[in-house]
Formats: structure tokens, C-alpha cells, sequence
């Protein structure tokens, strides 16, 4: 069970290293380009990606008179000239209610439909994605500190100490003897 739950535990450490780096890349690439993808089908439009530095999600529903004839799902790479995401959605006055610290959302309805805007800045999510590998550090280290001692080596530099236990031959650490 302990074994499974590290598994568990360094996958998903690797995981979060990988969401980080693309959350990397998507952060630099989003100063100069608009990237993204959307999904749309006759009555709601989706649509996901980052801009100038925030990660973006439009969701909106089309009122019956601005209905597409066509029923059809359509998924879209979008990849343009980066733009302001609330700029862009156009229909979010923010005079009113601006994003805070990067964050927002809001939805506004009007006779054509319904659109829901969220923004969340991507440095946000970068960190979020670094917690793990970078907790991870300390722990990889502190464990392999303790199978070392177990296995009763030098928790400097693994070298067998149980010829000399007070001092390591290898790198010259000294061990203090536990008082008895
Ligand atoms: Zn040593």
C-alpha cells in the first residue's frame, strides 16, 4: 500500500513537472500569439487558451435568433496575433468590474446570448504546477538521507561504515555516537 501510494505520489510529481513546463512555454509564446483551441456547435461556443500572458475561457450560449444553421460540432486550433482577452471578448466592460490581479470572471447576457469569461494568470498556474516537483527536492532527499542510515552507509556518500561507525573514511564526515 505505502509502495502504491509513492508511485501514486512520483507520478503524479512527474506529471506536474511536465504541466509546468508546457504552462512554461505557453506563458512565453502568449506575449506574441494568441493560442488556443475552441469547440462550437449550433447554440455554444468554447473556447480555451492563453494571451498575453493570462489563460482564457470563453463560454458562451447564442440566443434562438443568432443560432447557426449548422448543427455540426466544429473543434478549431486558434493561433493569432496575441490580444488583450478581455479586449478581445469584447462584450465585458471592465470599467465596471476589471480583473483583480490578473483573476476574473464574469458573464453578461444580452439578446444574442450569454458569454462567461474567465481569466487566471499563467504565472499563477506555473507555480501551482511547481509546487510538487519542487517539494519533492527535500523530501527525494530526506529519504534517501534515511535508507542510507538504515542501511547503515555514510548519509553523505553511501560508503559502508560498519568497519567505522564514528567517522567516514570515504568523505571525512563525523558521526556523534548516540548517547547510551
Ligand atoms: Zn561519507
Amino acid at each position: 500500500m505505502r509502495r502504491a501510494g509513492r508511485i501514486i505520489y512520483n507520478l503524479a510529481t512527474v506529471v506536474s513537472l511536465l504541466l509546468c513546463l508546457t504552462a512554461i512555454g505557453f506563458l512565453i509564446r502568449s506575449y506574441w500569439a494568441l493560442v488556443g483551441v475552441s469547440r462550437s456547435n449550433e447554440v455554444s461556443d468554447f473556447q480555451i487558451g492563453t494571451t498575453h500572458g493570462e489563460c482564457f475561457i470563453v463560454l458562451g450560449y447564442h440566443a434562438p435568433s443568432t443560432m447557426r444553421s449548422d448543427s455540426a460540432v466544429h473543434w478549431q486550433w486558434e493561433n493569432q496575433p496575441a490580444v488583450d482577452a478581455i479586449d478581445a471578448a469584447a462584450k465585458f466592460d471592465t470599467t465596471v468590474n476589471g480583473p483583480v490581479a490578473g483573476f476574473y470572471l464574469h458573464t453578461v447576457e444580452d439578446s444574442a446570448g450569454k458569454w462567461t469569461l474567465g481569466l487566471i494568470p499563467s504565472p499563477v498556474l506555473v507555480g501551482l504546477f511547481a509546487f510538487l516537483p519542487v517539494a519533492a527536492i527535500p523530501i527525494s532527499r530526506r529519504r534517501r538521507r534515511l535508507a542510507r542510515k538504515a542501511a547503515g552507509h555514510c548519509v553523505v556518500c553511501d560508503y559502508d561504515l560498519r568497519a567505522t561507525p564514528d567517522r567516514c573514511p570515504e568523505c571525512g564526515t563525523v558521526f556523534s555516537k548516540p548517547k547510551s
